[in-house]
């Protein structure tokens, strides 16, 4: 696997960590590397590979209690959506598009005091750790991104839904995100 697609990989597996597993997340935090595939500990690796299966098998489950969860699998996928439509699908692969969608979640959701800034800060390391962007790409239009997080097929009477963090391993599914809200997030995005 090249290393971008690797990385790419690893962007899905962090989410995992913060929206469903506090103890993935940690591990990732204490793995020596993880922007490259052969730095990688064998049981780590092991680890990321059994954890994301384990998640991704208990909230596709049919116990009532874990239905809902299969909508927070979205975390980072709303504004990473756009960002990959936007660039033409070719700019960014689609890790890299949710690395940036989960900054940009993260944040929205320490503005809508969810989620504490060290938690944010924390999943902003791991992503840079990891070698994922954290910036938009430059020259895309934050009014473009606005537009098409509306146009977005999960938005529901005009409100885009977000899936918000609210401490490590636990996220919410909110409708409560003002276009306001989601335009100084991505303009304290844009690069330098
Ligand atoms: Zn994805």
């Amino acid at each position: 696997m090249p290393e971008r697609e690797v990385r790419a990989a690893i962007a899905e597996v962090i989410k995992y960590g913060v929206i469903w597993d506090a103890e993935l997340f940690t591990q990732l935090e204490a793995a020596h590397q993880l922007d490259q595939f052969a730095a990688l500990d064998n049981a780590l690796l092991q680890e990321i590979l059994t954890r994301s299966c384990q998640a991704k098998a208990h909230v596709v489950s049919k116990d009532e209690k874990e239905a809902g969860l299969r909508a927070i699998l979205n975390y980072g996928h709303t504004i990473g959506h756009a960002v990959e439509s936007l660039t033409g699908y070719q700019l960014v692969n689609h890790g890299e598009a949710v690395a940036i969608g989960m900054v940009a979640a993260g944040q929205i959701a320490v503005d809508l005091y969810h989620w504490d800034v060290e938690s944010a800060q924390r999943q902003f390391a791991l992503i840079e750790k990891a070698g994922l962007p954290t910036q938009l790409p430059i020259g895309l239009d934050i009014e473009a991104i606005l537009v098409a997080l509306q146009t977005d097929k999960k938005v529901k009477s005009g409100q885009v839904r977000f899936v918000l963090p609210t401490q490590i391993g636990v996220a919410t599914v909110t409708a409560q995100v003002s276009a306001d809200t989601i335009r100084q997030v991505l303009q304290q995005m844009q690069a330098n």
